[in-house]
């Protein structure tokens, strides 16, 4: 039923350039640099969905940029809306691909969950992305896309003020792209959100963690989930290639300023990892580490082989961890009922419903 892919544009998306080559492109048009900066402001503050809307340059210069490149604008092809509020966009990408992010109202914010990729590559067990496999990378354009198109779905009674990398995707295995993106989110040319409310969210490539490290002073989070390495390998395969010892060897490495922590994700599974002996384990690992600890109860969805924690379990998880001097909060995923939850992403419910409905 789907439409076949239109052929690929040569022409450069300006939202994929570095804000220096937006200069030389636009430079090359035989203008000076200033205008770049107009451009980038349109590109970013101005969330323009195409070069018409950019009225304070000439006619004939959005032409010749029309005819070098491109912008791509990202509108939800469907629109899930919880009870709670949590909204679950669904957009269809430009050769099909299918991504979603969750858009999260809190009291005075809302919280937007970013795609790095479409699916995923790494395999953990518990995943629904992980189902889908590995499609292909986002550009930068599609990341920052999904924030710039959030931010006109809400008001400013609560603003879009924090992304977590936590939609479908890797993001450490979209590295370059993730980058880019990031300067247009944080930086000076960009949108300048706060380099505290913008988390990465990796499964733990610690050969990356370096190159994230020097490239951004985005937040990072690590999905720790498992805290030995026998059953970690089993649930998360990226723990055959960096073991638990890696990893924390890296992150102790990590450039944080000092007032900063890594933040542990760590899914409670029924059952599985959610028992006394796991919580010390986890209180072990993390000697020597400034972090803190998410505790996020597993979201089931069709085809898992795991369950839901009890809820007496996941408190006494939580209360052996602070009784072990770690920060440890728990996370309520959001949305569960649209399937907008944690793990839950395969941009597939959503688009079944809709073509059912037409
Ligand atoms: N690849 C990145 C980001 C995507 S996953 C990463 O692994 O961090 C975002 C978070 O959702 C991770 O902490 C992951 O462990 C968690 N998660 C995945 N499936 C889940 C599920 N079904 N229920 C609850 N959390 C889940």
């Amino acid at each position: 039923m789907s439409t076949p892919a239109a052929k690929p544009d040569p022409r450069p998306d300006l939202r994929d350039l570095t804000p220096q080559q937006v200069q030389d492109l636009v430079v090359s048009l035989g203008e000076k640099p200033f205008r770049a900066r107009q451009v980038l402001r349109w590109l970013y503050k101005g969330a323009a969905g195409d070069f018409e809307a950019m009225s304070d340059l000439a006619k004939g210069l959005r032409q010749r940029l029309h005819e070098v490149s491109r912008l791509t604008w990202l509108t939800p092809q469907a629109v899930g809306e919880s009870g709670d509020g949590t909204r679950k966009l669904l957009y269809a990408l430009d050769d099909g691909a299918r991504i979603e992010s969750v858009l999260i109202p809190e009291e005075d914010h809302h919280t937007l969950c970013v795609s790095s990729q479409v699916g995923c590559a790494q395999g953990c067990k518990f995943c629904k992305t992980a189902t889908l496999g590995f499609r292909r990378n986002l550009r930068p354009a599609e990341i920052v896309g999904q924030v710039l198109t959030a931010r006109t779905m809400v008001d400013e009674a609560r603003p879009l003020t924090n992304l977590v990398f936590m939609g479908m995707g890797e993001p450490l295995d979209n590295l370059d792209n993730l980058l880019i993106a990031l300067g247009h989110i944080l930086g000076e040319h960009g949108l300048q959100m706060s380099q505290r409310k913008v988390t990465i969210s990796t499964v733990g490539l610690a050969d990356k963690l370096a190159a994230l490290g020097r490239g951004t002073p985005a937040a990072l989070a690590v999905s720790l989930n498992v805290p030995n390495d026998a059953l970690r390998s089993r649930i998360m395969p990226v723990n055959r290639r960096f073991s638990l010892s890696t990893l924390k060897a890296s992150l102790l490495a990590y450039p944080l300023k000092p007032t900063r922590r890594v933040t542990l994700e760590y899914v409670l599974l029924g059952g599985v990892n959610d028992r006394p002996e796991h919580a010390r384990e986890l209180i072990a690992w993390t000697r020597g580490l400034k972090c803190k600890v998410n505790l996020i109860p597993f979201n089931p969805h069709d085809g898992a082989a795991f369950t839901a924690p009890r809820e007496e379990d996941v408190l006494a998880f939580q209360e052996i961890l602070i009784a072990g001097n770690l920060t440890a909060l728990l996370r309520r995923s959001r949305g569960r009922e649209i399937g907008a939850a944690c793990g839950q992403l395969a941009a597939r419910a959503m688009a079944a419903e809709e073509e059912e409905g037409e």
